[in-house]
């Protein structure tokens, strides 16, 4: 492959057209954690030469022009972040930092990133074509509130004038696109994509038209629980002035194998040398593992079920401890792998014995299905194993995890003990997200084990191994249905347990099309039908943060 990673000229490259060029709003980081690193290397292993343009200037359309004119098509994506998430504050404050920019700095990729750089090629180039994909494309795939602008807004394609969108993890669909590009061929009926036609297709399922949707709270709702629950088996199709937006099921599950094929490609595991600065998002998982994808929780704030899917899919043993071994060659490595998880660590290995076929939102809401084989023994010889390997003096777990299903494990206490024991450095990260039933309940979130329990449980166990381990709660303010009284009793409830406040509260933001961007926007969980009252107002939603950040608090926080 060929980088460019700023603005300057391409370092030497003698090709004469590329197959594909690749724009993204990050830095250029060759690793398995950022999305245009794997489908480069996913095009370039296919035989295809690929270019890719990072942090391109936005206001500049010669800054498009680096690799000249792409054979087959230009691929976009905002980076790893929705570019609005990555500008904006919880309180639409406009954020100086970035960690996926060099020295983190601000403001280096544009507001609404997708659409601007479409536009920029648009602007250069008008018949080549242009595939989006990525998390800003994938979660505004069809109509969603976009709390940025509070409206809703319509599907992205339609404002990109891109091509094709693909949504999920996209290996499958970008290498489907460049053949069916390089041979001539059209790209309907590409699993995990999403089109604009001028025909639904025969099989569609129809929804109700964009127009309708975007007219009236009832429409909306009835839309989203129509697409949350077809949207993974049935091809959707929805009226769009005079077209359709037509949406494909995501692919066949991907295999294990599959997936460490990915994390085979040669990837540097470097940020592009042209960089005189680090990049914290690289920084903070340079020496960490990614074990699985996938999130079983289908919490209602998160897009990862949208986005990943539902199903555990974990690398194989082999794979990750060769990764393991990879990374102890580098020069900088002092020993230490800083984390071998997921979504949440403790998921790798999950597994359904339906075979992850069935009718549910969640696999762990309203209640902890019984089909679902929780696999920590798994989980935790894979780290044995990897504190074994040569170079190798510590491995500690950075990702959350859910303690909850590791409780509901047959003999919790045991493998508790060996995770505090061994893999835990001095702070575990947990994510209750609240303690109020009422609030949980709207995230989709009950704990399958409660969490004065499991509170007690790390007390007993750090006391017989005689370690000091703290717990960090993750915790969530200004949610639908949380009333300043909830915040309180939350603030209570968390000082009587823990013993301290933590600093790692945040303000919901609701992300596009989550189940929770919904309840936001109309109040009206769309799944359950129960009604909330949802704080909207800046000022009120910051007097429930400051519950957890008023002067006093901080004080007292900054003495310990
Ligand atoms: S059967 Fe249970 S464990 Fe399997 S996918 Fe459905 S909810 Fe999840």
């Amino acid at each position: 492959m060929h980088f460019l990673p700023l603005n300057g000229p391409e370092t030497g490259s003698k090709q004469k057209q590329f197959d594909i060029v690749l724009l993204t709003g990050d830095a250029y980081v060759d690793h398995p954690s950022f999305g245009t690193a794997v489908m480069g290397r996913v095009l370039e292993s296919a035989g295809y030469q690929v270019g890719i343009i990072a942090m391109p200037d936005w206001k500049n359309p010669l800054s498009v022009t680096a690799f000249g004119k792409p054979r087959l098509f230009f691929g976009v994506t905002s980076g790893n972040v929705d570019s609005m998430l990555s500008r904006y504050t919880a309180f639409r404050k406009v954020r100086n930092d970035d960690p996926y920019t060099p020295g983190g700095q601000g403001g280096l990729k544009p507001e609404r990133a997708v659409i601007v750089y479409c536009n920029l090629i648009k602007s250069v180039y008008k018949d080549v074509p242009i595939v989006l994909g990525g998390i800003e494309a994938s979660l505004r795939r069809l109509v969603h509130f976009d709390f940025w602008s509070n409206r809703l807004r319509r599907c992205i394609l339609e404002d990109s004038r891109a091509d094709i969108l693909v949504y999920g993890m996209g290996e499958r669909q970008i290498l489907e696109i460049a053949q069916r590009l390089d041979l001539g061929m059209g790209l309907e009926n590409i699993p995990g994509t999403v089109l604009l036609m001028k025909e639904q297709p025969e099989d569609a399922f129809l929804l109700p038209s964009e127009e309708q949707v975007m007219s009236d709270y009832e429409s909306f709702i009835q839309f989203y629980r129509l697409f949350y629950r077809s949207f993974s088996s049935k091809i959707l199709a929805q009226p769009a002035v005079k077209r359709h937006i037509v949406h494909y099921p995501p692919p066949k599950d991907q295999t294990s194998d599959e997936l460490d094929k990915v994390y085979d490609l040669p990837f540097t595991r470097l940020p592009h040398p042209a960089y005189k600065k680090p990049i914290p998002a690289f920084e903070m998982i340079r020496f960490s593992i990614t074990a699985h994808r996938g999130c079983v929780s289908g919490c209602a704030f998160c897009s990862l079920a949208l986005h990943q899917g539902r199903k555990i899919i974990s690398r194989s043993e082999m794979s990750i401890l060769k990764e393991v071994e990879k990374i102890a060659e580098n020069e900088n490595f002092k020993g230490h792998i800083t984390d071998i998880g997921g979504p949440s660590a403790n998921m790798y290995g999950i597994t359904c014995s339906k075979n992850w076929k069935c009718g549910r939102d969640s696999c762990t809401f309203p209640d902890l299905c019984p089909n679902l084989q929780i696999a920590t023994e798994i989980w935790l010889k894979l780290l044995d194993e990897t504190k074994n390997l040569k170079n190798i003096k510590n491995v500690t777990i950075g990702s959350g995890i859910r303690y909850d299903l590791l409780m509901r494990e047959k003999n919790a206490g045991n493998l508790l003990k060996r995770l505090l024991k061994d893999y835990v450095s001095g702070q575990l990260k947990i994510a209750p997200e609240h303690t109020r039933p009422e609030v949980l309940k709207g995230m989709h979130k009950t704990p399958v084990y409660p969490l004065e329990e499991f509170v007690k449980e790390v007390e007993k166990t750090r006391s017989a191994i005689d370690k000091k381990v703290y717990l960090v709660p993750y915790l969530l303010s200004c949610y639908p249905g949380c009333t300043l009284a909830n915040m309180q009793d939350m603030q209570n409830d968390i000082q009587r347990l823990f013993k301290f406040l933590p600093k790692q509260v945040q303000a919901f933001i609701p992300l596009p099309m989550t189940i929770a961007s919904v309840i936001y926007y109309c109040g009206v969980d769309p799944l359950t039908g129960l009604k909330y009252e949802v704080e909207k107002l800046p000022q009120k939603r910051k007097q429930q943060h400051d519950v957890f950040f008023s002067p006093k608090i901080k004080k007292d926080r900054d003495k310990k």
